[in-house]
């Protein structure tokens, strides 16, 4: 029986968290079918082979270019049906998350969503499941024959693993109702690179003193191709605007790389960071809290650090 991965897309290329999502779906051990709904660039499509799909299901119809979650989780259900698949994986985001529900309420599935780990068949269907904002794990049993499995960034490694894989077009009938909420235009926030979708963050708080200086994390973040954020107090006083917010009640992340500059680490702004694989702390004060969850540490001032370090990768 083969595994059912929804893939998301944006601007016609597959994000990073649905190719974690195909790999980890391949290390289950069936056959994997990935699907995509909107306009996707068909090489795009057909290298999800290498990541371990053996088949590509493409929507191609212009309607599911906007991530509308109720007609996704119809597309889905039945592809479901179709494909004769009892495991649906994707990828934990403010799309696949609530489509997740969805479909599993529509199943009749077992649900587990912020998944880190392959399931241990040694006593059912055990997944690890981070809780508490990463600080904690719970092992969850699926007991349900049929399961949906939404994956945490970072989670699984996209390795490749194939070739290419064949496109085949799919087209099901979604009732108008479906399409309920219409997004009438969207924008980019700011920047090259979005922040929640970023392989590396360059943060600042309050220790930058003002926007006026976010020029320089700007330059280090264009050397780095890394997306901007902030801490709370930053956005709450307009120094950057509130979608940069990290943190608990703003953008979780988890890139490759998190630097924070002038950030002193409370724990609410960890719960937005604490799944990066590496995190860089730049503060002048060596008793601040972040540097207890970092990597790497930096005590100094953030005005003269942060033009040498952006100098010295320039010339690397
Ligand atoms: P500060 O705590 O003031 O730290 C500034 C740091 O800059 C200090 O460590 C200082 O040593 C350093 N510094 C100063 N000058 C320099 C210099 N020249 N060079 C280098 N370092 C320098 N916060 C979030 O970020 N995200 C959230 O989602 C969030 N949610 C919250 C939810 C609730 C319910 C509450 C109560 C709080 C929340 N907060 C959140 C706020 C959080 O508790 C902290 O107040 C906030 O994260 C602190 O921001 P900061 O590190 O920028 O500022």
């Amino acid at each position: 029986m083969p595994t059912l991965v929804f893939v998301e897309s944006a601007e016609g290329k597959i994000k990073k968290t649905s190719l974690e999502a195909v790999a980890y779906a391949h290390a289950l051990g069936a056959s994997v079918t990935a699907i995509a709904l909107g306009a996707v660039d068909t090489a795009e499509l057909e290298s999800l082979g290498k990541y371990g799909a053996q088949k590509v299901l493409h929507v191609a119809d212009s309607k599911f270019n906007q991530g509308v979650i109720q007609a996704y989780a119809s597309v889905l259900t039945q592809a479901l049906a179709d494909e004769k698949a009892d495991i649906l994986v994707l990828a934990d985001s403010s799309l696949g998350t609530p489509v997740a529900a969805r479909v599993a309420a529509r199943t009749g599935s077992s649900l587990a969503s912020n998944v880190v780990s392959l399931p241990d068949t040694s006593a059912g269907f055990v997944v690890k499941r981070s809780i508490y904002t990463g600080k904690a794990f719970a092992n969850v049993a699926l007991n349900n024959a049929k399961k949906v499995i939404s994956l945490k960034k970072n989670a699984a490694e996209a390795k490749e693993v194939g070739s290419t894989a064949s496109v085949t077009p799919y087209t099901v009938s979604v009732p108008d109702t479906d399409f309920a909420v219409k997004i009438l235009s969207s924008e980019k926030a700011t920047g090259e690179v979005l922040l929640p979708e970023a392989n590396i963050v360059v943060s600042g708080g309050r220790g930058m003193k003002g926007p006026e200086h976010w020029g320089m994390l700007e330059d280090l973040a264009k050397v780095l191709h890394a997306a901007t954020g902030c801490s709370k107090p930053v956005s709450d006083m307009g120094w950057r605007p509130h979608h940069e917010h990290v943190g608990q009640t703003g953008v979780k992340v988890a890139p490759q790389l998190y630097v924070a500059v002038g950030i002193s680490g409370a724990i609410q702004h960890l719960a937005g960071v604490n799944s990066s694989k590496y995190i860089v702390v730049i503060n002048k004060d060596a008793e601040a809290p972040f540097f207890k969850a970092a990597d790497y540490g930096i005590v100094g001032d953030a005005f003269e650090v942060i033009p040498k370090l952006t100098e010295a990768l320039k010339a690397a």
